[in-house]
């Protein structure tokens, strides 16, 4: 079966060919690790994880190396670091917020049915690879030292901005942002820095200092990977200047045409109709989201946008996912299936077309309902179980309505409205009634007179 990926580089769907069928080979940028991780960051987890899961399929398990890193240094963990343990040694605080946060992401990606990726290197650990590829760039020309740090000579390279495409004036522009007197090209970036007395930093040809984070990518894929690998992944969102510079970190390094092959991107992920941000209010960790959904909910919501669209997050569509997903526990049962059907795998093969391989679950659903045939049931059961679902038994996930409260916001702020409506009409029994209405979704309501114009303002919470 022909495996089609779209692939950034050229632009192009394309057939897929790995170097070595053996050691199928597979890059991702993970999570910097100061916070928890939110839910546009579960996007490139689980779509990844899809493709990990069909290249075991098509290859064999043991013939895919996929690997995922950790940046577990980064001036925004010192920040953090700084501001939430003030009274410890800072590389004290450092290793309690990345070895927290650290373990906050994985405990959450498990609980989104995702596999463990074969290696999960983490950047501290590599600084001696990041360190040797620096002194290779520099040999070749590509990289010069200037107190106390690195840059890599953009210039140096000739097709630099291949991948991302970018009109040379963007590149300038977002080059722009750190003007240093020691840069001699605009667009030159930082490979290695100077790290002051207190800031965490390792030994280096070029002094005590820290590695830039681009050059993290190149250090650990070249590691686990070798020097040209087959696909390299991410969000959109590090198109440029994240892999535009690993590019020609690894390129420039090794000598190769490409680093990988196939350049993969998932689309941006919006909540509600808007942009995601913690300022607007609509911030949502993945930590939060399961406190009131089963993790397959969330999984299964992720799929039902194709990957390299934009994705709106709503509550709209988590509600419908877990009724599709109520529905095909109770049909399925214990069904054994183990094999996924080769429509449900035949649409993911052509670049994870996951809105065609749902349609093809519903199709095997509504073939099984027509037929009563145990080989329909078979293969949903056998697909879900290969996409990462059915990780509970029937009867837990049942169970999982009962202990967990979701609520339709829009609902309650008009069942509250019309409450409030009732009152001033004087009709308490309609009032009380929506009370009731509301607690049978559980929902709880506060009134209280607002001091400022004394009108009566009802606020209400979720009881679990
Ligand atoms: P970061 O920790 O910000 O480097 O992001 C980790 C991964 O999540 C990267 O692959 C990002 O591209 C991806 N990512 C971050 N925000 C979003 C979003 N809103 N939608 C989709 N992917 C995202
Ligand atoms: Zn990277």
């Amino acid at each position: 079966m022909a495996l089609k990926l779209y692939n950034t580089l050229t632009r192009e769907k394309e057939d897929f060919s790995p170097i070595d069928p053996k050691n199928v080979r597979m890059y991702v940028c993970g999570p910097t690790v100061y916070d928890f991780a939110h839910i546009g960051n579960a996007r490139p987890v689980i779509v990844f994880d899809l493709l990990f899961r069909l290249l075991r399929h098509t290859y064999g398990a043991q013939a895919v190396t996929y690997v995922r890193n950790v940046t577990d240094v980064d001036d925004k963990i010192n920040a953090r670091a700084a501001r939430d343990f003030p009274g410890l040694a800072l590389n004290d605080a450092i290793r309690e917020v990345t070895s927290t946060t650290e373990a906050q992401f994985q405990a959450d990606v498990t609980a989104l049915g995702t596999l463990a990726p074969t290696v999960q290197p983490r950047a501290t650990e590599h600084i001696a690879e990041m360190i040797a590829l620096i002194e290779k760039l520099i040999a070749s020309g590509h990289a010069y030292a200037a107190e106390g740090h690195v840059l890599f000579d953009v210039p140096s390279m000739p097709d630099y901005g291949r991948l991302s495409k970018r009109p040379l004036d963007d590149m300038i522009a977002g080059a722009r942002v750190d003007v240093a007197p020691y840069k001699r090209g605009e667009m030159d970036f930082v490979l290695w820095k100077p790290s002051a007395d207190d800031e965490p930093g390792w030994q280096s040809p070029w002094g005590r200092g820290r590695p830039g984070w681009h050059i993290e990518c190149s250090a650990m894929s070249w590691k686990h990977l070798g020097e040209v690998f087959d696909i390299h992944g991410g969000g959109i969102d590090l198109l440029f200047p994240h892999h535009e510079n690993e590019v020609a970190q690894s390129r420039c390094a090794f000598g190769h045409d490409v680093m990988a092959n196939v350049w993969m991107h998932n689309g941006f992920l919006q909540v509600e109709g808007e942009k995601m941000s913690k300022s607007l209010g609509n911030f949502l960790t993945i930590n939060q989201l399961l406190a009131d959904w089963p993790g397959e909910v969330l999984r299964f919501t992720m799929m039902k946008t194709h990957y390299r669209q934009p994705i709106d997050w709503t509550v709209k569509s988590l509600e419908e996912s877990w009724k599709t997903l109520d529905d095909w526990y109770w049909f399925v049962g214990d069904t054994p299936g183990t094999k996924p059907a080769k429509a449900v795998v035949e649409a993911l093969a052509d670049d994870l077309a996951t809105p065609k391989m749902i349609a093809e679950l519903h199709a095997l659903r509504n073939a099984a309902q027509r037929n009563g045939g145990e080989g329909a049931r078979d293969a949903l059961a056998g697909s879900l179980r290969f996409l990462g679902f059915l990780a509970d038994t029937p009867d837990a996930w049942a169970a999982r309505r009962k202990t967990s409260v979701s609520v339709d916001v829009e609902q309650v702020e008009a069942l509250i409205a019309a409450r409030l409506s009732a009152r001033k009409h004087k009709n308490w029994a309609e009032s009380d009634r929506i009370r009731d209405e509301l607690a049978g979704l559980g929902v709880v309501l506060k009134d209280a007179k607002d001091p400022a114009s004394g009108e009566m303002k009802t606020t209400w919470e979720v009881k679990r």
